[in-house]
Parts: C-alpha cells; structure tokens; sequence
C-alpha cells in the first residue's frame, strides 16, 4: 500500500511516502511557517505522490479524540497562527483518503514498538528532548490517550541545589521542560548546547533532571522500554550519566534485573533512528486498521 505519513514539529513539518511495513519512499521537509504558508506546501507535496491513507504526527497540545468535534484541531500552542488551527480539517479539506492523527511522540513510540527499539513490548515510552520535552506512552499494547494526552515535559521534579536558573515554562516555570529542554540549557549556560558538548556539568545537570522523569515513569507506568530522542539527545555522553541517575534515584527498590542489570538495554536511543517520527504515521495508520 502506499501511504502518506506526516511528523509535524515546531521547526519544520517532514512529509513522506511510505508502506504498511515502516519503509519511506520520499520524503520532503517543510518549514513550520504560518499555515497559510505552510499548509500548501503540504498539499503539494501530496498531490504529487498518490497515497491511499494519511497518519500525522503533530505537536500539541493537540485534540487526539476522533469522537471529539475537534479532532485533529491544535489548541494552546504559543506558535504563530497554529492556536486552535484545525490542521485535521485543513488536510482532509483537500486530500480524500482515510486519516488518523496523534501527538508526534505517541506516533514515534507506535513505530518504535513495531519496528525499532521497543519491538514486541507492549510497554514503552519515548521522551523526546529538544525544544521541549515530551512523551509518547505505549502502556499494555495501547497509547495512552485520557482527558488529553500525556504532558510527560510538565512533570515537576526536584531542583538541584546548586541550580539558581529560575526555569523557563511560562505555565510552570521549574518543570522538566522549563528546566531541561534544549532553550533552558542555553538560557542556564549562556550559549546553545551544542556548543558546549565539552562541559561535563552541564550534562551532568541534564542528567539529574531527566532521570528524574524517567524514574518517575518506571515507577508509575512499569515501563518495559525508555526510548530517548530529539536534538538534545544528540549528545551521547548523556545516556550512561542518565542511566546512572536512574540507579541512583531507584536506590535497588525495583528488583528487576532489567533496572539492576541491564540498565543499558532499558534506556536507549531510538531503534529507527531520526525516522522514528516519520515511521509513526505509518504505525498510526497500521495501528488503526488493526482495530486499535
Ligand atoms: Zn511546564
């Protein structure tokens, strides 16, 4: 089958073609502008390649209720022109196939545990560091939806003594995306973090915090596979002061030999690479004809 998947960011939109087994054709990359703009590219791009059915992974926050009156309709973003933009709608407007939509993060943790990182768990998260924080949650085969869907990025967590910056969420200010996502790393350190892949206690620091949300997910959710990606993620020093952390913090309480053991196989880079948001439209779609 050919079908079109979409990974919607803040930054840019990816569109591409792909099959029911998580292989992608083309692909293209569109700038996340005001969807005037933005939008017919997206249609263009689409016009040109015949697909069948259409998964998108958006970010949010963002109605992921298909019984809901605004299914598919972004809310609360802060982003120019996309506040209560019904991206669903606009799609469907124009392009006359069977659709499905989801966060970006609940999309990318579907092709995860299909056909990357987390293949054959039914349990599994994928955090996504960058910009912002956020997760996908798969919890006994299924992605956890509820009154929205999960705002993993707004946990709150404990400071670390040493750390005066003040937090950057404008709801929250000191929660882990005000506190641990890529813009507060650069607003603590004073420059971008890849600029200072060198500086141990930046990374350190980063550390503390993340493994706090991860903990917090082990515990609450049993989780079987943590799956790290997003730009911030780039810097690999961070997976083994992460995993560290997470022993630390869970101090032996979960007598699994996964968390005493195998640390390095329970928290880890995405399976599919930087295709894993991409993928996930397909998973969607994949996911939905099974009856999911
Ligand atoms: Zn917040």
């Amino acid at each position: 089958m050919r079908l079109g998947t979409i990974e919607a960011g803040g930054m840019k939109i990816i569109c591409g073609i792909g099959d029911e087994n998580g292989q992608i054709g083309k692909k293209a990359i569109i700038p996340t502008l005001h969807p005037r703009d933005t939008i017919p590219e997206i249609l263009n791009f689409f016009a040109s390649n015949h697909i069948e059915a259409l998964g998108i992974g958006t970010f949010g926050p963002v109605e992921i209720d298909p019984a809901s009156p605004q299914y598919g309709m972004i809310t609360s973003t802060p982003k120019d022109g996309w506040r209560n933009f019904d991206l669903l709608g606009a799609l469907k407007a124009q392009i006359d196939v069977p659709m499905v939509l989801d966060t970006d993060v609940n999309a990318a943790v579907l092709a995860e545990a299909r056909w990357g990182a987390a293949k054959g768990l039914d349990n599994s998260v994928y955090i996504t560091v960058g910009t912002g924080i956020g997760a996908g949650i798969l919890a006994q085969g299924r992605l956890v939806h509820g009154l929205l869907h999960p705002e993993v990025g707004h946990m709150l967590i404990r400071r670390h003594p040493d750390d005066s910056f003040i937090g950057n969420c404008p709801y929250h200010h000191d929660c882990a995306e005000g506190i641990a996502a890529g813009p507060a790393i650069a607003k603590r350190w004073g420059k971008p973090g890849i600029e200072l892949t060198h500086e141990e206690a930046v990374w350190d620091l980063e550390a503390f915090y993340l493994a706090q949300v991860i903990a917090n997910l082990l515990l609450v959710l049993s989780t079987q596979k943590v799956i790290l990606g997003g730009g911030v993620m780039g810097q690999k020093t961070l997976f083994p002061k992460i995993r560290h952390e997470v022993t630390r913090l869970l101090n032996g309480y979960i007598d699994k030999k996964a968390i005493t053991e195998n640390m390095h196989d329970l928290i880890v880079a995405p399976g599919l690479g930087s295709d894993a948001g991409l993928k996930g439209g397909l998973a969607l779609i994949v996911n939905q004809r099974a009856g999911k």
